[in-house]
């Protein structure tokens, strides 16, 4: 038999850590190659979760362990000051009384509008301590996989999958094969995480990760704080990874301890020991390796309607006459026509209508700090629809404790409740048609922010810079006027 990195791995002693998560949570292996997982936490929203909770109610079965389920109220909920249940999106309230009616009487915890741990779920889960590092965790959404970043092995699922889960606290997984990417060098002066993961994007295409569990790793990885770690995690996603995950260090540790479902006192100090020991042993074989030089990245942003279709904001637009390939040929025309840009000029410069900072990728308040250094003692540019979504109700209120609010109102930015907002339009709420939008949120597909709407994704410094000039700014322009 020929030796392959999957057949020389399995008989090997050294693993990854995907593999090692894997091993610690494997009930049994089924027939017809998939894995029995063992699953410890499950996560719900408003949107996908009210179905699994009804669902499994129809079929007459319970949650097995209702303290190990969790479910906040994000995608629907309306982000406006002073919000209550109703919503923009015709329906939009029976999901949330129904998602709440459903939770009490599962008895799983319920993050509900108007509390303080209400907010975006992927920003919720680290934030409580509900992702930790070696479990297994999943929930109903695309971009589950942003808790990975902190050693967890999540990833997102249908709602019939979360019903199995919540009865069993197993599911059925397909074997993944094993792919490390290695950010080696040092960032350069106004370059983020959000630039790193889209560059890679862009060089090795939306489809590069497909089929993989993706680990980070590398001294620029190791060098990014937790919340800069997740934005990474979060885009694998858009890579095509079935869940991007990066080893746990003493920063890992530092961010989870104290937190409300963390581990305490003596289960504190177990697990401490066990997660000390979770990373790729040294020889451990990936399937494939990507290796960048972090000090190669500029800010980047997207032009066409695929997280693939980014340059570096200094760039120019590329001409689909010199793809090779047609069907990214026909791919790339029918982006600039969506877009309504020309090959062949630069990016920097073209007028925005709107700027948006929020979602799951990037509404920590470490983004939120970042965007606002950049906004602070400026206006955004006149006609300029900005507005800010903080990724959860304790970011909203530890971003105002500090003043951050002001500095994006007096900016004029919109300040909002938490919630994925116009990351997507589910809430009823969209740009309008034709009006193009810079975005830090994770996904530029046609109509993902509202019918028509063209959308270029870009880390949160990248969208203030632009707000404030009223066109697409390289950040590192701005801030060295600042200097
Ligand atoms: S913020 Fe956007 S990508 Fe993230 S969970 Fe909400 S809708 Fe999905």
């Amino acid at each position: 038999m020929a030796q392959t990195p999957a057949n020389t791995r399995a008989n090997s002693p050294a693993k990854t850590l995907a593999e090692k998560l894997w091993a610690q949570h494997t009930v049994t292996e089924l027939d017809g190659g998939a894995t029995l997982l063992y699953i410890d936490r499950v996560f719900l929203h408003e949107r996908t979760g009210s179905i699994a909770l009804k669902g499994l109610e129809a079929a007459g079965r319970k949650v097995r362990e209702p303290g190990q389920v969790f479910c906040t109220m994000d995608h629907i909920v309306d982000t406006f000051p002073g919000r209550g249940d109703e919503t923009r999106m015709p329906g939009g309230k029976d999901f949330i009384v129904t998602t709440r009616k459903a939770a009490r009487a599962a008895g799983i915890h319920l993050f509900d509008i108007g509390d303080l741990n209400q907010g975006i779920v992927h920003v919720v889960s680290p934030e409580q301590g509900i992702a930790l590092p070696g479990v297994t965790l999943v929930c109903p959404d695309s971009h589950t996989g942003t808790v990975g970043a902190l050693g967890a092995l999540a990833w997102g699922i249908g709602s019939t999958e979360a019903e199995h889960a919540m009865a069993t606290k197993t599911l059925a997984v397909n074997p993944q094969k094993q792919m490390r990417v290695r950010f080696t060098g040092q960032l350069p002066f106004g370059v983020t995480a959000k630039d790193m993961v889209l560059a890679l994007i862009g060089r090795h295409g939306a489809a590069g990760g497909v089929g993989y569990i993706v680990e980070f790793a590398g001294p620029a990885v190791e060098a990014l704080e937790i919340e800069a770690r997740f934005t990474l995690c979060n885009m694998a996603i858009e890579f095509g990874a079935f869940t991007g995950l990066i080893a746990p260090d003493e920063k890992t540790f530092s961010y989870v301890e104290g937190r409300p479902f963390a581990p305490k006192g003596a289960q504190w100090d177990a697990a401490l020991a066990h997660w000390r020991e979770l990373r790729s042993d040294a020889d451990a074989q990936f399937d494939q390796e990507i290796v960048i030089d972090a000090a190669s990245i500029a800010p980047q942003i997207t032009w066409g309607t695929s997280p693939q279709h980014e340059i570096a904001v200094d760039g120019m637009i590329p001409d689909p006459a010199a793809e090779t390939d047609t069907n990214r040929r026909k791919a790339m025309e029918r982006a600039l026509t969506y877009m309504d840009l020309d090959a062949g000029r630069p990016l920097a410069g073209t007028p925005i209508d709107a700027a948006f900072i929020g979602s799951c990728t990037n509404s920590r308040l470490s983004d939120l700090r970042a965007a606002a250094e950049v906004l602070r003692g400026r206006h955004v540019a006149e006609g300029i629809k900005a507005i800010c979504v903080p990724g959860s109700s304790r970011v909203k209120a530890a971003a105002e404790a500090e003043g951050l609010d002001r500095v994006f109102t007096q900016a004029g930015f919109e300040w909002r409740e938490s919630g994925c907002s116009m990351c997507f339009f589910a809430g009823g709420e969209s740009f309008g048609r034709d009006e193009r939008v810079i975005t830090s949120t994770n996904r530029n597909f046609e109509n993902r922010q509202g019918p028509g709407t063209r959308s270029h994704l870009a880390s949160p410094t990248s969208v203030a810079a632009s707000a404030i000039m009223g066109a697409i700014t390289d950040v590192r322009t701005l801030a060295r006027k600042d200097a």
